[in-house]
């Protein structure tokens, strides 16, 4: 095993002073063990942790490092725009920039409005498509996950009709109560929840690729279509939370490559470049119902800042180079089946799904994993721990649970690729001896 001693170090010196030592959960390593490494530079593929130790790296900042890290057009139009200010909280030119190369790129966006995080774009969409329709409840999916505003934080009850119970202390349970749930690919649960809660429900929110259960595939059965199709006859609005497959499994995201136009669209990671920056738009008629145009409240200090909007330009800019995605796809394509050819040598039982740049692999003898409780019920989460701490060791950094997707960049090269698999197999090679 590499030396890890300043990450550890590091570790128990942030534990005292921060919740947990990070600043986001997933970050702590709670399910899969071990010490989590403090990170002290990032180029290309490639991530460097405090004790000098060099990864191959898959997480990517969770999505928005798509172009590789520290690209040299980013890095230079950030300092080139920070030299003039950082944030005005008054209009600035980059703002029209971006939404003007946001309009063009996502196909269902006529109007958008940047905030600072995926996590707020949702929240704002979900009132917006509650201020739009005059109604309260709306329908999430199980293991769907939209950030952390309260409405959000709700999992399935016992059935696909049951109310909602609060995920997190803190979120009241009479408020929960408006968050139906229902599991992917299961389009009965939806028109039950339809027809119990008739003219009450304002919108279906859903990742059109589901990244946040593993990825899932929601297309092949014609489920995303059978949601529009429902929302278009019972009056509710479609929003897809593309914050992770937004910009990143085509250059105009999800609805792009399945030909599916929602009412609103969320974004985040990618558009920000590495930045914090979220977004939501849609329709015209329903976007100008946001203020001042409109009754809907929604605001920012540092909405809209010239760093990030620059960070956001330079990188969404480069997503249209000719063959960007195809090259992207190809190389996560070989991943993946070279990972699978990874687990049947070593007698590991293994599917994944991939969607573009997009893939997991589950550790189940299911032979497809298709809904949340798949992974939590059929997947081996503790083998999973095994093989991430493996993998670490081999230099392969991928996201610290079974429940995520790991991300491909430009950056990443054929050779990083076969180095990737070459670590698996022996990591899978170490843990079944
Ligand atoms: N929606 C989806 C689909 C996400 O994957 C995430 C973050 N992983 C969010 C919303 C929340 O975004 P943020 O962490 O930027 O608040």
């Amino acid at each position: 095993m590499s030396e890890i001693t300043q990450s550890q170090n590091d570790f128990e010196k942030a534990k005292k002073l921060i919740p947990g030592g990070v600043n986001s959960p997933v970050r702590a390593f709670k399910s899969v063990g071990g010490t989590p490494r403090f990170f002290a530079k990032a180029s290309g593929a490639y991530v460097w942790d405090v004790d000098n130790n060099q990864y191959i790296d898959y997480v990517g900042s969770w999505g928005p490092m798509i172009l590789g890290h520290t690209h040299p057009d980013v890095v230079k139009g950030v300092q080139e725009t920070a030299a003039l200010g950082m944030s005005f909280g008054a209009p600035c030119e980059l703002e029209i920039d971006l939404a003007q190369l946001v309009i063009d790129m996502v196909p269902s966006i006529d109007v958008v409005r940047f905030v600072n995080s995926g996590s707020e774009a949702t929240m704002s969409a979900l009132r917006l498509a509650r201020g739009f329709t005059g109604r309260d409840k709306f329908i999430k999916f199980d293991g769907g996950y939209h950030g952390h505003a309260d409405g959000f934080l709700v999992k399935a009850g016992s059935g696909a009709a049951t109310f909602g119970e609060p995920d997190s202390a803190g979120v009241p349970a009479d408020y929960a109560k408006l968050t139906l749930t229902a599991p992917f690919n299961d389009i009965e649960a939806i028109k039950t929840l339809f027809a119990e809660n008739k003219g009450e429900i304002a919108c279906i929110i859903v990742e059109p690729v589901p990244g946040n259960t593993g990825v899932m595939d929601l297309m092949s059965g014609g489920f995303l279509q059978a949601l529009r199709d429902i929302c278009d006859a019972e009056g509710a609005l479609l929003v897809f939370d593309e914050v992770m497959c937004g910009f990143r499994v085509g250059a105009g995201g999800a609805q792009e490559r399945f030909g599916i136009k929602p009412d609103l669209t969320c974004l985040g990671k990618i558009i920000g470049g590495g930045l914090p920056v979220g977004a939501y738009g849609g329709r015209e008629e329903i976007m100008r119902k946001i203020s001042p145009d409109g009754p809907v409240y929604q605001a920012g200090t540092l909405s809209g800042n010239p760093l990030a909007m620059r960070a956001g330009l330079e990188t969404l800019s480069r997503l249209r180079a000719d063959g960007f995605y195809e090259e992207l796809e190809r190389k996560t394509t070989r991943l993946v089946e070279g990972l699978l050819e990874g687990c049947k040598a070593a007698g590991v039982p293994a599917v994944a799904n991939q969607v573009g740049a997009m893939f997991t692999v589950f550790f189940t003898e299911l032979d497809a994993v298709t809904c949340c409780s798949d992974v939590s019920n059929h997947c081996d989460l503790a083998f999973f721990g095994k093989f991430f701490n493996a993998m670490l060791d081999e230099g392969v950094y991928l996201a610290p649970s079974q429940y995520e997707a790991a991300f491909m960049s430009a950056a990443h090269t054929d050779e990083d690729v076969e180095n990737t698999i070459a670590a698996a197999g022996r990591a899978l090679a170490k843990l079944t001896a």
